[in-house]
């Protein structure tokens, strides 16, 4: 038993793997949330574990489409004008971001955790005994056109398959044998055989919570007011009292930038809000995710229905729901189903999103006793557990089993 205790924020899947993670060494630890485990970006994603996303978002040819893409209401990707004073410190850095050379070493960093990512799950999943709600069918990429098709096999495709991505190419054909109730709207796709998914991303996080709790973890619901350092340890101010904790890790997704900013610590974090639907698909069955590349949404088979994700608008996190996303979706879920779906609930969320699409993971150098977990974009589901292993292999003083240099907070400074 390590005797140091170590407070958490934030209790959506990444602050969780990182509890279980530290519970696992030994640690004393306190998990505090404002609200139910799993509730914030964690209740929204696609539930994809995606194994092939290895490329950062950040690169010249995506610079190049993005004014085409925010002018044009249909695409996945939109501004809240008065969110664009937020996002300046977050332009210039993606900007910088996309260097061929900075783009080669995001690619290097995020190909090193997706190496570790799976083992690191699998055993979370095994330990929590949740394996029943993942489902490892792979998943499917498709494209409306042939010409859409063959620039990806040249562009990302390429790139996947060099940093030895398991894909297979397959015609309309092909993905009709594998999913025969999709309509024929796409030219054929990419199908990732390796990739999992769960059925209810709430359920998994739930059931990390329970385990949690019932191996020795303190679950508080509270809101944290303010983090103050205190010599070596850390206090937090909650809604009545004060809690004074060894270490503490910052797990609060996209408010994390906020509860950093009175201690100096300037992450260009932004919100970047996605939208899913949940739909009542009728007779229509899916056996596994399915994306239309094109619309950048992913329609996957959950428990409680069909629930098709995407979007990107930058916006900020508590800005009403805006009904043009939702219509958007509805109308690619008609086309990729071929029948009128019925809407059973509406959801938005904030991925929290870093310019480089690297999570930030390590400890603050002025306050080591501080380490951060957050920023994971599109990929907290997917890297929340290797994100908890390399937590808990630094606050033990180990060698982590990544690099943690190109996840440092410093990067930003
Ligand atoms: C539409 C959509 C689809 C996605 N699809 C995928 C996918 O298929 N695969 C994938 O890997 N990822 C996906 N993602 C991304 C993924 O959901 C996020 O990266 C992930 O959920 C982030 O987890 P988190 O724990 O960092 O943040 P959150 O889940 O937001 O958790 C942060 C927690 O901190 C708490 N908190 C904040 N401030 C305080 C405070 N002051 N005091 C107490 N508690 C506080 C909040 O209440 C919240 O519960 C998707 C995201 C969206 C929006």
């Amino acid at each position: 038993m390590q005797n140091s205790h170590i407070g958490i924020i934030g209790a959506g899947v990444v602050g969780l793997s990182t509890a279980l993670c530290l519970l696992r060494a030994g640690y004393q630890v306190t998990l505090i949330d404002k609200a139910d485990p799993g509730m914030g970006a964690s209740f929204g994603n696609a539930g994809l574990f995606a194994d092939y996303a290895r490329l950062p978002f950040a690169r010249f040819a995506m610079m190049r489409k993005m004014p085409g893409m925010l002018l044009d209401n249909t695409s996945p990707l939109s501004m809240q004008a008065s969110y664009i004073p937020s996002l300046m410190p977050y332009g210039w850095r993606f900007f910088k971001a996309c260097f061929p050379t900075n783009y080669e070493r995001g690619k290097g960093a995020l190909t090193a955790l997706q190496h570790n990512t799976q083992q690191a799950d699998r055993l979370l999943l095994q330990e929590t005994g949740s394996q029943d709600l993942v489902k490892s069918q792979g998943c499917l990429g498709l494209f409306a056109t042939e010409t859409g098709f063959s620039d990806a096999r040249a562009g990302d495709l390429h790139e996947r398959q060099q940093q030895g991505v398991n894909l297979q190419f397959l015609s309309a054909d092909e993905v009709k044998e594998l999913e025969p109730d999709l309509a024929e709207f796409h030219a054929g796709g990419v199908f990732y055989p390796d990739t999992r998914f769960t059925v209810s991303p709430v359920s998994l996080s739930r059931q990390y919570a329970s385990h949690f709790s019932k191996n020795g973890g303190i679950l508080l619901q509270d809101e944290v007011q303010a983090i103050k350092p205190n010599g070596t340890s850390v206090v937090l101010t909650l809604s009545d009292q004060e809690i004074s904790f060894d270490k503490l890790v910052v797990c609060a997704g996209v408010e994390s930038k906020m509860l950093l900013k009175a201690l100096r610590v300037n992450i260009p974090l932004v919100s970047e809000r996605g939208y899913h639907l949940t739909l009542n698909a009728g007779d229509k069955k899916l056996n596994r995710p399915v994306g239309w590349l094109d619309k950048a949404v992913f329609m996957t088979p959950m428990s409680d229905g069909m629930r098709l994700a995407g979007t990107a608008e930058f916006a900020a996190a508590d800005a009403p729901l805006n009904p043009e996303c939702t219509t958007t979706m509805l109308e690619h879920a008609r086309v990729m189903l071929g029948q009128d779906p019925e809407i059973k609930s509406t959801w938005v969320g904030s991925r929290p999103s870093t310019p480089d699409s690297l999570p930030v993971i390590g400890p603050l150098e002025d306050y080591p006793q501080i380490s951060l977990a957050f920023g994971h974009g599109h990929l907290g589901l997917t890297l929340g557990a290797i994100t908890g292993q390399l937590i808990s292999e630094s606050i033990q003083g180990i060698t982590t089993s990544v690099d943690l240099a190109p996840f440092a907070p410093a990067r930003f400074n």
